[in-house]
């Protein structure tokens, strides 16, 4: 393993099976063979359209669900092979900021005992309050006296997604997956949420799995992004060279749909991608784009592209870049 690497995934796959009566199981094809390397203290953005598999990648990083096969590497070590009881320090080191606070957060704790329970069930701190408050002074809700004593129905949804992280990383954890943390925010606020993280990944060193479905917003708090489609990736790189040129068409495609900011060109229509994404119970054969793709070849019905290096950093599963 790469000294540089805090997390290193290979040929990861989850499948869910549906038992039926007298026939084979079919299986629920969410991750479907990925592999990526996470560094320390980076970001990585995964991107794609709802159902493409990428919270349930996340969630798998985390062992929040198992993996069918392929392997986790975290720090050197294979979490996959590791009994769910014997995890407890990686429930420490791997946090999650999920989508929505109101629903992760304890309606009927204060925001100081939403903080301090997860120091108590890792017996960490013997001066707790001085970790919530100094928790609550990274995520800026300042004066603290006026937060420690309110319930989250009590705080703005900015506020209870800054809540949310700082729970997250109260335990200064090394690795943080933000499932679509800012998506259900004012837009007023989003990028706000975004510049924090950022803020706090550089103050503590913090690597970030950032799962979006809004590629527009990934430059705000990205370095890599893995653009993923039907339970694979189908491009990966530095977040400045995909976004300024892409070279799968499904990227292309994603990139070209995110709205113009000008509001002289809002009533110009944006390319949306055709079609639909493909049912993960019966994914084509070849290339699972294929059936939505302008440049689909005779050989992409046939024979899966591989994500290979078509240039340093920078990885395409397409037969437009046959290597
Ligand atoms: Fe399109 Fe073929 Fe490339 Fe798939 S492999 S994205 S179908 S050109």
């Amino acid at each position: 393993m790469s000294i540089a690497n805090l997390l290193e995934v290979r040929n990861l796959r989850v499948w869910f099976p549906i038992r039926r009566l007298f026939k084979e199981p079919l299986f629920v094809r969410a991750v479907d063979g990925v592999s990526f390397d996470l560094r320390r203290g980076e970001t990585l953005a995964i991107v794609g359209e709802s159902g493409c598999g990428k919270t349930t990648l996340g969630k798998a990083c985390l062992r929040l669900v198992e993996p069918t096969s392929g392997s986790i590497l975290y720090d050197g070590r294979d979490i996959t092979s590791i009994p769910d009881k014997e995890l407890k320090w990686y429930r420490r080191e791997a946090q999650i900021i999920y989508q929505d606070p109101f629903s992760s957060l304890n309606p009927f704790f204060t925001v100081y005992k939403i903080l301090e329970e997860p120091l108590i069930v890792n017996e960490v701190g013997d001066d707790r309050s001085e970790l919530v408050y100094k928790a609550l002074e990274d995520v800026k809700l300042t004066p603290i006296e006026e937060f420690v004593g309110k319930y989250p129905h009590m705080l703005s949804g900015g506020q209870r997604q800054r809540v949310a992280i700082a729970r997250a990383l109260i335990l200064k954890p090394r690795f943080v997956v933000a499932d679509e943390p800012v998506s259900m925010l004012d837009v007023s606020v989003r990028v706000e949420i975004l510049y924090l993280l950022k803020e706090l990944q550089e103050r503590y060193g913090i690597a970030f799995l950032y799962i979006t479905h809004d590629i527009a917003t990934v430059k705000y708090f990205s370095d890599r992004i893995g653009v993923m489609y039907a339970g694979n990736f189908v491009e990966s790189g530095l977040i400045k060279t995909v976004v300024s040129d892409p070279l799968h068409p499904y990227t292309k495609a994603l990139i070209e749909a995110i709205p113009d900011p000008d509001p002289k060109n809002r009533f110009v229509e944006r390319k949306v991608v055709a079609g639909e994404p493909p049912n993960p119970i019966d994914i084509p054969p070849g290339c699972r784009f294929h059936p939505r793709c302008p440049y689909a070849m005779p050989v992409c019905r046939e024979r899966e592209p591989i994500l290979g290096e078509v240039e340093k950093d920078r990885y395409v599963a397409c037969w437009l870049y046959d290597r």
